[in-house]
């Protein structure tokens, strides 16, 4: 029987649609076209490279369920992307793109090590005769130590990475143990360790592993009485990379098994890589001898990164997704997400969906109201730095003077209005808007507010200086 491509999507979309969100649905599967259905294999048109990697990385599973579905086992899908040549013939042309279906396949072949399925892993790196473990190291190519920019933040943790990854488990950093809060890269970290290593070390099993994951494959192991397998397994890996290990906390059983197979891999010389979203001393409900284990080599942390760091990291996400954005649209996102660079790249990708489907150039107006939306719940304020910012456009004075210490007239009626703008629209103390003010301490804070104060009442120049820069302030 003949299928016809453009039922057989509508079929997959009212699949699609009822398990993604309808903001989702409108951005990612509207713009779909089905081209074609020939030898089970479904062609589907993407407007760019972007949105194709976007359902990649996204959908990719609910895709190939919806399409099995429709399809059968057999079923395959091929992606067909625009790509716009402006400078040549303004037509756009198609370039055909098989799946990667290998996420998919990783997603599925994640080492099982109770199921015994390890036979149907594919991996590349074998070597006849040598019986090694064949297994999936789990690592997202993207995660390279290449792709992580260093910063302040996350200079100790990035570069004891490096030299664990040059020598596994030949340095004192044995345990590595990453920390930091969430959105800081600690999960890209742990992926560019295991990927250094396993391009220098091809012949080394590497495996990145979130503790979810293990206590689960613990759970099932118990459940069919394979613990030992389990134990063997694990004590097998050269390099074993446990992502937030916070997540073992109350669970004993699971902290003990760890337990065994962490000493193990210990006196064997492997390496074992660690992240947390807490140092060691602030674990709770973490057995006392596991917590004596992860002090043993190095504690890192990863930190908030400075303006520049995430300016850096939003520049180089532009670059290796070949789009460009104004300044002052890159500025704005990086003044106003400062805590969480996952939920930077979000916007960013948001921004980039948006005027991609609307064909709409990226202003620093779409941009604004773009965050207001992401980072809604989040109950933002505008950042000192960003005030300081917009001060310093407003009366064209170099930033580096207004947090200096200079006394000169018009940069001391600057940094005051800055300061008062920090003590209206912030909920910093009055110590923290000063000391980014030039090391002020509080009582200059609370003269240069009631100074302002002062002057608004009696100069109404100065009103209006107030009011252009409250309206360019506030968001929207
Ligand atoms: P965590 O595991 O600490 O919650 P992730 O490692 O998942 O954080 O990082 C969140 C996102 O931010 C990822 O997409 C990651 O690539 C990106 N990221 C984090 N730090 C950096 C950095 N220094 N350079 C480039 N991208 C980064
Ligand atoms: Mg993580």
């Amino acid at each position: 029987m003949l299928k016809d491509y453009n039922q057989v999507w509508k079929n997959c979309l009212t699949i699609i649609k009822d398990n993604v969100s309808e903001q989702a649905y409108k951005t990612w599967f509207d713009p779909i076209k089905p081209i074609k259905l020939e030898n089970n294999v479904l062609t589907i048109q993407v407007p760019s490279q972007f949105f194709y990697e976007w359902l990649e990385e996204h959908f990719v599973n609910l895709l190939k369920k919806t399409l099995t579905k429709e399809l059968g086992a057999e079923g395959r899908l091929e992606y067909s992307i625009i790509m716009e040549n402006s400078q040549r013939n303004s037509s756009p042309y198609t370039v055909k793109v098989p799946p990667s279906s290998s996420k998919a396949v990783k997603n599925r072949s994640v080492a099982m090590p109770m199921t015994g399925t390890s036979t149907q892993i594919k991996n590349p790196f074998v070597i006849p005769g040598l019986r090694k473990l064949q297994i999936d190291s789990n690592l997202n190519p993207n995660y390279s130590f290449e792709n992580l920019i260093e910063g302040e933040c996350n200079r100790l943790a990035r570069s004891a990475g490096y030299a664990v990854a040059k020598k596994p488990g030949g340095t004192a950093f044995n345990p590595l143990f990453i920390y930091g809060s969430v959105g800081l890269g600690k999960t890209h970290l742990a992926h560019a360790i295991g990927i250094e290593i396993k391009e220098q070390n091809p012949e080394k099993t590497v495996l990145y592993v979130t503790s979810e994951k293990f206590t689960h494959q613990f759970i099932d192991a118990v459940k069919n009485n394979t613990v030992n397998d389990f134990s063997h397994f694990y004590q097998l890996i050269d390099v074993l990379i446990i992502d937030d290990v916070q997540f073992f906390s109350g669970k004993e059983k699971t902290q003990d098994v760890f337990f065994h197979i962490f000493n193990h891999l210990h006196q064997t010389g492997k390496q074992i890589v660690l992240t947390a979203d807490k140092p060691p001393v602030e674990m709770q409900g973490m057995e006392q001898r596991l917590l004596s284990r992860f002090k043993w080599g190095l504690s890192a942390d990863i930190q908030v990164p400075s303006l520049e760091t995430r300016v850096a990291i939003l520049e180089k996400k532009m670059y290796t997704d070949g789009i460009e954005l104004p300044k002052e649209v890159v500025e704005y996102l990086a003044y106003s997400i400062t805590t969480n660079i996952r939920e930077l790249e979000g916007a960013l990708i948001s921004l980039i969906a948006q005027s991609s489907l609307n064909k709409k150039s990226i202003t620093l107006e779409l941009a604004k109201k773009m965050i207001d939306k992401f980072v809604k719940n989040t109950a933002r304020e505008v950042s000192i730095d960003y005030i300081q910012k917009v001060v310093c456009d407003y009366f064209d004075l170099p930033i580096e003077l207004l947090k200096s210490k200079t006394r000169k007239r018009e940069i001391v009626q600057a940094r005051q209005i800055a300061m008062y703008f920090a003590k209206k629209m912030t909920k910093s103390s009055l110590a923290n808007i000063g000391l980014h003010c030039g090391g002020k301490d509080h009582a200059t804070v609370l003269h240069a507010c009631r100074t302002v104060n002062n002057l608004q009442e009696t100069d109404k120049h100065f009103r209006k200086y107030l009011d252009d820069l409250e309206k360019k302030l506030s968001i929207q």
